[in-house]
């Protein structure tokens, strides 16, 4: 068993439903007769794009991006590097960028600069949690669920060592399973 591992649920699978919807409402109120394009990270914010997508009334197209970032969480770098970039141009459109957790912002900040180079006619962020106690660049962020604290935490699409995504909450590992 998986939860077996989590030390503490810190988001419950409800809260979860209950903001998602909320942020889906929202976005579809600000983006209303506007094209809208959800671009998601590859992997870590999967499952929240898949939710927020069906609390979303309006049309909208979605899109995706795989980084991988160097060195590990403790020591996140901002040298990322761009493993599949978008399918298609967003020259024009309203770009939502939906992140799983903002940490020290780095790579927000990476991917920002490459999405902002390809000139959409608006650019924000929405994402599911913000760590904002580590954050070293100031970002704008449009939409964000939850604030965490200072812990590492797994579910609901994100991971250690690629796994527990598939928790349906928002947990905090064992100690000693980060150690093991
Ligand atoms: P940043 O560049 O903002 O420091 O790091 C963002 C990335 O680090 C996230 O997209 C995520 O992959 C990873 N990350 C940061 N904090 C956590 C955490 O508490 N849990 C997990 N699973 N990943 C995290």
């Amino acid at each position: 068993m998986l939860q077996k591992d989590i030390e503490k649920i810190l988001i419950t699978e409800n809260q979860i439903r209950d903001r998602v919807k909320t942020i889906g409402e929202n976005i579809s109120k600000d983006y209303a007769d506007k094209e809208l394009v959800l671009v998601s990270i590859l992997r870590g914010g999967l499952i929240f794009l898949a939710d927020l997508l069906r609390a979303i009334t309006i049309p909208v197209t979605i899109d995706f991006m795989a980084i991988s970032s160097y060195g590990g969480y403790a020591e996140s770098s901002g040298v990322v590097q761009l493993i599949k970039d978008l399918g298609e141009p967003v020259l024009g459109k309203n770009v939502l960028l939906v992140e799983d957790i903002i940490d020290t912002g780095l790579t927000l900040n990476y991917l920002m600069q490459s999405l902002k180079a390809k000139q959409p006619l608006t650019l924000e962020v929405c994402t599911l949690l913000d760590k904002s106690v580590r954050r070293i660049v100031d970002l704008d962020l449009a939409y964000k669920g939850f604030d965490v604290p200072d812990l590492f935490v797994v579910g609901y699409g994100l991971d250690f060592n690629q796994k527990y995504r598939n928790l349906p909450f928002i947990g905090v590992l064992r100690e000693d399973v980060i150690q093991r």
